[in-house]
């Protein structure tokens, strides 16, 4: 089966500017059909950290909260905590960063709502019976919404070779302690040097698995433990290292089960664009961007979050290199993720449809190419 991907490129004239495009990409894609009078509405992005640049303009996530306004529903952006110590690992200082980065109401003209609360506590189990995972820790603003419309920047990541609405979903809607789950299946250890025996991780374990030892500090009985990472998310004072190791099939299956556990309960009312802009070779987590590897090559929208990163991802790999990038003089490049990341990004659109959320297959629907001709 083949889904619908509209799509549009960069170019512009008047009245057919990004933000009309962008208006015309959700009409067309019915990604604002979704959404009923009163509905709740997600608008889950990435608010950039802090030194990042590339992230989806605010002017361009404005158009879809008027649309979703104009339906009758009731928007709010937001994002869920990180895992990492960066600008966003606590509401307040995610919301701050939002603000920075230009996505206050004045512009957005809708409220900051951080999905999983002030500390990443605020989740809820939801099943999804996967091959990693039998449920997942879903942020709850994002559960609990009514409807969820993913608004993804395409770029590259160092661990999926490119990020697109699979992995916003997955990855950006898990709490810290789901966040640590995708990552790595290692058992954590306390580091009793930075230990201040606080106690909070014990208070957070769900199965009694870390004990007070000698001068109090915290221990973890490996044998007991699940790893579900609420320990690492929770202490304090990063005493309990965050695990990173894993391979690359493994962390994009596990996000795409996390994903699925935000689709899964909305099958209907879920909805995707995507920006194939500024295509850095890093996240937007990374507080810097470096020069994109492929000029700007368009605006996507699906309600196949499948069909729509897969569109992405060839549109990508179509694209000439930028000559200044990463990719340098390399031409003709198979996969480009591939050759910046040494990351196959395949495994996470696969088991996407391994789980039924969407079609590899698609059919691209364009309007309004090469618009910025008509000037000559
Ligand atoms: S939360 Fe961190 S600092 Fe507190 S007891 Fe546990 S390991 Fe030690
Ligand atoms: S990872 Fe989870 S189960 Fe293991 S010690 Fe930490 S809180 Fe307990």
């Amino acid at each position: 089966m083949n889904s619908t991907v509209i799509f549009s490129d960069m170019t512009t004239q008047a009245e057919k500017n990004l933000l009309d495009k962008t208006r015309e990409v959700l009409k067309k894609a019915g990604v604002t059909g979704i959404v009923e009078e009163n509905d709740l509405v997600a608008i889950k992005l990435h608010f950039g950290e802090e030194g990042n640049l590339a992230f989806v303009p605010p002017p361009l996530v404005r158009v879809v909260v008027e649309m979703v306004k104009e339906e009758g529903g009731k928007p709010f952006l937001t994002d869920a905590n990180t895992l990492y110590v960066g600008k966003r690992r606590n509401a307040v200082d995610h919301i701050e960063t939002a603000l920075k980065n230009g996505f206050g109401y004045e512009t957005v003209g809708a409220p900051l709502i951080i999905a999983d609360g002030l500390k990443g506590a605020d989740y809820v189990n939801v099943p999804v019976n996967g091959k990693h995972f039998e449920t997942v820790k879903i942020s709850s603003a994002v559960h609990n919404a009514d409807a969820v419309i993913a608004v993804s920047h395409v770029k590259g990541h160092d661990l999926f070779g490119f990020g697109g609405a699979l992995k916003n979903l997955g990855m950006g809607c898990g709490s810290p302690a789901g966040k640590q789950a995708m990552h790595s299946d290692l058992k954590p250890e306390v580091d009793p040097d930075k230990c201040t025996a606080c106690g909070t991780c014990l208070s957070r374990c769900p199965v009694g698995a870390i004990e007070r030892v000698e001068k109090n500090k915290a221990f973890i009985e490996a044998d007991l433990c699940i790893g579900c990472g609420e320990c690492v998310a929770f202490c304090p004072v990063q005493a309990i290292p965050i695990n990173w190791e894993t391979d690359e099939a493994t962390i994009q299956e596990k996000t795409a089960e996390y994903a699925w556990g935000v689709v899964k309960p909305k099958k209907e009312k879920s909805a995707f664009i995507n920006y194939v802009m500024n295509v850095a070779p890093d996240c937007d987590c990374a507080p810097w961007n470096d020069l994109a590897i492929v000029p700007d090559l368009g605006i996507l929208g699906s309600t196949d979050p499948v069909a729509i990163d897969q569109a992405s991802l060839d549109l990508v790999n179509r694209a000439p290199v930028m000559a200044n990038s990463v990719l340098g003089d390399k031409k003709d490049i198979a996969d480009k993720f591939r050759a910046v990341n040494n990351r196959n990004s395949s495994y996470i659109i696969e088991h996407g449809q391994d789980l039924g959320m969407g079609h590899k297959q698609y059919t691209l629907k364009s309007f309004w190419l090469n618009q910025s001709k008509k000037h000559s």
